[in-house]
């Protein structure tokens, strides 16, 4: 049997396609492989979100090159973010790359097989499915809006993943129920930005409709969706989130600035006020939310005193998880074209320790509120000898069992707590 390796980088749309891409090639008889070195086509699902981003690929792009040289049989195919309109120049520049095909443009893949005489079975023409076949988890991504037309200043991802589409309810609600019949409990929804799923389709339903129709899919227990836009979350979403028990009390809500004309040239659509009264009302309709934002340090010129005021809303919001970045100039991007990159990298980093180290001690004192309390985990996997998975708020728990407790709900008695994940008994 052929064989294939899947290297993966970026978000969990990323993920999501490596599955679907997974998918496909399990139907055309392929097997996984464990590395590159034992595969026979390689598949590269990249991120060019920052430049470090860009240059992992860059790097994962070189090494295959030796190693086609070697094997010159060895196939490679390249998408994610990295492949932009222009793949005609990118295939001269890397000549090594068998093909080059957009994100989530299965067609393209699915012609390249048949031209190699991959067989397809019919059903999978339009978009691969994660067939389970990989190993087995009781999570599933599941894409359910595509591309993004938001043209946040210093954001790439309209430019590569093209604009927004969604995948109708029914669609979402059938592969789901296929899914929870080969033993998946949860699902995790996704899109750039959730909160404008629907409004492309007929009738225009939304998120918060969705929810409802996966909600009475019996033996699926968690559903949980990202990532929602702060300009764009509805009320009806927040109602709709706090009513439904299957739904997890998280959210991502990315702010990614503190200062009300950073955001604005960012171009991302709300105040901090807006945010601020956002987070309230979720937080009085949702107690138990746990809530996670991105923030962006050393957007063109960001002053000391603006980066303060991302750090305050940091102390201020009390956030269970904040991933940083520095910002990186995206060729294309408005940003880009018409800012300069004016923050010394050193200033950035500077200002990423200090919103990290504050982070460290936030995270550290709402972790510790659950030291002797029990949670309710879903088993996703082994670690180091120890079983992990999430709560409803998705805190990381570790425990030691020695029976197979993977795909189920298990109760642990939290002993232990840190900034980053929870240790605890499990009850039996
Ligand atoms: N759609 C989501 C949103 O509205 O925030 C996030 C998508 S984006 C691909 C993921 C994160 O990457 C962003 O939240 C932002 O913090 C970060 N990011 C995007 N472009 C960046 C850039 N040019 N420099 C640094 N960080 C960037
Ligand atoms: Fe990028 Fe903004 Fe779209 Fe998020 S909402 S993907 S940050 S353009």
């Amino acid at each position: 049997m052929p064989s294939y390796f899947i290297w993966t980088i970026g978000c969990q749309m990323n993920k999501a396609e490596s599955q679907q891409i997974a998918g496909y090639l399990n139907s055309a008889g392929y097997q996984a492989a464990t590395s590159f070195s034992s595969a026979d086509l390689v598949v590269l699902n990249t991120c060019v979100v920052r430049q470090s981003a860009e240059n992992k690929v860059l790097g994962t792009l070189g090494l295959l090159k030796g190693l086609k040289d070697k094997h010159p049989d060895l196939q490679i195919l390249v998408t994610g973010c990295f492949v932009n309109s222009h793949t005609q120049e990118l295939q001269q520049r890397f000549p090594h790359v068998d093909l080059l095909f957009k994100p989530g443009d299965y067609p393209e893949l699915i012609a390249w097989g048949e031209r190699r005489g991959m067989p397809v079975e019919q059903r999978l023409l339009r978009y691969p499915r994660n067939d389970g076949r990989m190993a087995f988890s009781p999570c599933a991504l599941i894409p359910i809006i595509q591309g993004c037309d938001n043209f946040c200043s210093y954001c790439i991802v309209p430019y590569r993943r093209g604009r927004e589409v969604s995948q109708p309810v029914g669609e979402i609600v059938c592969e789901v129920a296929e899914l929870v019949g080969r033993g998946i409990k949860e699902v995790t929804l996704l899109g750039q930005n959730v909160d404008s799923y629907g409004h492309d389709l007929q009738g225009h339903p939304d998120l918060a409709d969705l929810l409802n129709e996966l909600s009475s899919i019996d033996d699926l227990v968690r559903i949980r969706f990202l990532t929602n836009h702060p300009k764009d979350m509805s009320l009806k979403l927040i109602e709709t989130i706090s009513s439904l028990d299957k739904v997890c009390e998280h959210l991502e809500l990315p702010v990614q600035s503190g200062d009300n004309d950073i955001l604005k040239a960012m171009r991302r659509g709300y105040t901090v006020e807006r945010y601020r009264e956002l987070v309230q009302i979720i937080r009085s309709g949702i107690p138990q939310i746990s809530l996670s934002t991105d923030i962006i340090v050393g957007f063109h010129g960001e002053t000391e005193e603006q980066f303060e005021h991302s750090l305050s809303l940091v102390q201020e919001m009390k956030f269970d998880v904040v991933h940083l970045a520095a910002y990186s100039p995206r060729p294309g991007t408005i940003a880009w074209r018409e800012y300069q990159d004016n923050i010394p990298a050193e200033v950035k980093k500077e200002r990423l320790n200090k919103i990290e180290e504050l982070q460290t001690t936030i995270a550290s004192e709402i972790n510790s509120q659950l030291q002797g309390r029990e949670v309710e985990v879903l088993v996703e996997g082994r670690k180091k000898e120890k079983w992990f998975g999430r709560t409803r708020s998705n805190k990381l728990v570790f425990f030691e069992d020695a029976g197979d407790r993977l795909g189920q709900l298990a109760r642990i008695q939290i002993e232990k707590t840190s900034p980053w994940s929870l240790g605890g008994q499990a009850k039996k």
